[in-house]
Order: structure tokens, then C-alpha cells, then sequence
């Protein structure tokens, strides 16, 4: 049986090999005569699931020693929060809007921040372009700087982040990464805190992933809740209460299907970056050639993960996507706030898969236009 190719923006395809090892072990992990879901967190079985699961992820996104990695529960969303409260320290916070997603986590944080300023904006141009660093307002004195750095809804990235010390700016950079960490290395001596939900690139949804500067935690607003402050759950190897237990077994299977992967000589994340630049550039390219189709993005910021696209005549929307389910490429209806179509090509999604997505086009465009 060959599985249909999985668009979906998230929560997102998985690879198969990690699918096919966890069904294989869901009744008993490793003779244990447990499956993973029915396991004590504090048992010696979970804990060195756990163990190699941050180890591997350590190694992947080489994440320096003075970051802590913390796994979490509450989506993206509930960073939106817990960044704030841990954070702002009641000062002023710095955003940089550029898509549904910042200006989620901006509308937010005015819960808790005593003042939320938006350093630079996008939203003039239909959130397609992305505002030059140089150009930024960013606060005297702020105690972070929040930015999206891909854009899942709009299709916007930051193909390098900003070099906040270069722009004369001490504050820490925070990241929301969900939607394409793994997908390339990270610069991390430019971040003070990423975040992302797993369930976009590296797992099923219920697990959060926090990277941490150290000299970050224990700065928490007095109304944080203990099991949001990160300075407790970095003091608890993220076990200060249950952690998703599933979603940190399946994070870690996927970690070790990446360190499997190769491309030409490289390996692991720099070997995804190299294949997510091909397949998006197969996409991409496509689309610019074609009359009948249309993205919207600036060239130079265009997701490497999602790709939102339109039909040049959008009443062929309906008989689009029925063509596309009937040859096996699912999910790729647009999301409400944009409309058209889009193509999220995370790690789990083959050049196989993108060749036969721009094989569809092709042919829908010629038999339609
Ligand atoms: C999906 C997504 C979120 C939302 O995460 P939830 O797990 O639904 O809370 C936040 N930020 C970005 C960039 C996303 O793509």
C-alpha cells in the first residue's frame, strides 16, 4: 500500500518509518511488556526515552550547553502567554508582525507585558514582504523581542534571523518556531528563546518545545503558574508534573529517522535544509512559470515550508482540490483568513511528493486553461 501524500499545515504528515517502529512497538516497548502511553514517567523506561529524545535534539539543532531544553504542554498558543509571564519582567516588549502568528502572540502578551510595542509591521503589504531589520523601532530597554520566524498561515520566513546586538539592541530575541524548526539549522547566537508546538514538523500535537537561555529562567512574573514557569520545569528535567509522555516518545523516534537522513555529503538537519530548499524551489518555480497559478510573497522571504497559493480563476477551487484527493495529494485547501490553496512541505513530505503535486498542476492547467 502506498500512503497518499500529506499537505496538511499541521497537525502534519509523519514520517512513515516512524509511524510503521511505533505501531511495532505500541503494545510493548522493548520487551518491557508496556506500550510508551501506559508507562510511569518516573520509571527508568520513560526517563532514558526522554534522555535520548533531548540528547538527539541536542545534537540535530546543536543546541548549545547554556540552553536548557524544556518539553512542555499547551501548544503555541500557550507560549504566547507563558513567553510574557516569564519574561517581560512588567517592562516593555518588542513585536515584529508579519503574520497571523505574531499578531496572535502580540494581541496576548498586552495581557501581561506592561506595554507591548510593535517594533516593525508588515500587515501594509498583506503580510507578503518582510520588514529589513534596519528599518526596525525597537524599544530602549526592552526585555525581549518577539518575532515569528515562519510564518505558517501567510508563507512568510525569515530565511536568517536578525542580529539583534548589530542593530544596537541588548534584548533577547524570542522565536516561534513551531512550524519549521528542524527544517534548518538555528542560529542560536542570535536567540535567547525559541518555541514551536511539535505537531507541524517533529511529532503529534500535545508537545511543546522550549529552548532556553539559562540566564533567562527565574525571572517569572509573581502570578506565573509554577508549571508554566521555566525556571521550575528546567529544575525538573521537564517533569515538575506529567509531561506528554507520547508526543516526547514520537518526537524522538522522528529525531532519530533525521539523523538518519542523508543528502550528498551532509547529514541531519543540514541535510533536510539542503532537500526543503530543492523541494520549495521545484514548487515555487513552478508556480512563477505558470499563468494559471499565483504566489503572492516576496521572492526573497518565501517559506520554505508553506507555500500558499491561488488559482488565477478561483470558481475551479472546488474541482481543484477534488482532483488533487482523487490522485492522492491531501489537505491542500488554503487556510480560511488567506484562502486558495496551500502546500506545507515539512520535513516528512518527499521531492517525491512535491513532483507529484507540481505533476497535478500541470496537468489541472492543462485541461483548464
Ligand atoms: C501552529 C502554530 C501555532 C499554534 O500552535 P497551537 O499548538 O495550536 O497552540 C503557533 N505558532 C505557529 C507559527 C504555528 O504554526
Amino acid at each position: 500500500m502506498t500512503r497518499p501524500y500529506n499537505f496538511s499545515a499541521g497537525p502534519a504528515a509523519i514520517p512513515e518509518e516512524v509511524l510503521q517502529q511505533a505501531a511495532a512497538e505500541m503494545l510493548d516497548w522493548h520487551g518491557s511488556g508496556m506500550g510508551v502511553m501506559e508507562m510511569s514517567h518516573r520509571g527508568k523506561e520513560f526517563i532514558s526515552i526522554c534522555e535520548q529524545a533531548e540528547a538527539d535534539l541536542r545534537e540535530l539543532l546543536a543546541v548549545p550547553a547554556e540552553f536548557k531544553i524544556l518539553f512542555m504542554q499547551g501548544g503555541g498558543l500557550a507560549e504566547n502567554a507563558i513567553v510574557p509571564l516569564n519574561l517581560s519582567r512588567a517592562a516593555t516588549v518588542d513585536f515584529v508582525v508579519t503574520g497571523s502568528w505574531s499578531q496572535k502572540s502580540r494581541k496576548e502578551a498586552q495581557k501581561y507585558a506592561a506595554e507591548v510595542h510593535t517594533a516593525a509591521s508588515n500587515e501594509a503589504d498583506g503580510f507578503t514582504t518582510l520588514p529589513a531589520p534596519a528599518s526596525w523601532q525597537l524599544s530602549r530597554g526592552a526585555s525581549y523581542v518577539h518575532l515569528c520566524s515562519n510564518e505558517t498561515i501567510h508563507g512568510v520566513e525569515f530565511h536568517e534571523l536578525p542580529d539583534l546586538k548589530a542593530l544596537g539592541c541588548d534584548a533577547p530575541l524570542v522565536i516561534d518556531f513551531s512550524s519549521h524548526v528542524a527544517s534548518r539549522p538555528v542560529q542560536w547566537e542570535r536567540v535567547g528563546l525559541a518555541f514551536g508546538g511539535a505537531q507541524k514538523n517533529i511529532g503529534p500535537a500535545g508537545l511543546t518545545l522550549v529552548i532556553v537561555r539559562e540566564d533567562l529562567l527565574g525571572h517569572a512574573l509573581p502570578i506565573c503558574p509554577s508549571a508554566f514557569d521555566y525556571r521550575v520545569v528546567a529544575e525538573n528535567q521537564s517533569m515538575y508534573n506529567t509531561p506528554p509522555t507520547w508526543g516526547i516518545y514520537m518526537a524522538g523516534l522522528t529525531f532519530q529517522w533525521l539523523k538518519r537522513q542523508r543528502e550528498g555529503a551532509l547529514t541531519g538537519v543540514a541535510a533536510m535544509q539542503a532537500r526543503n530548499i530543492a523541494k520549495a524551489q521545484q514548487l515555487y518555480d513552478f508556480i512563477d512559470r505558470s499563468p494559471f497559478y499565483v504566489n503572492k510573497v516576496a521572492p526573497h522571504c518565501r517559506s520554505r515550508m508553506n507555500v500558499p497559493f491561488f488559482l488565477q480563476d478561483e470558481s475551479r477551487n472546488d474541482a481543484f482540490l477534488q482532483g488533487a484527493k482523487e490522485r492522492g495529494l491531501l489537505q491542500l485547501k488554503g487556510h480560511k483568513s488567506v484562502g486558495g490553496m496551500r502546500a506545507s512541505l515539512y520535513n516528512a513530505m518527499p521531492i517525491a511528493g512535491v513532483q507529484a503535486l507540481v505533476d497535478y498542476l500541470q496537468d489541472f492547467e492543462r485541461l483548464h486553461a
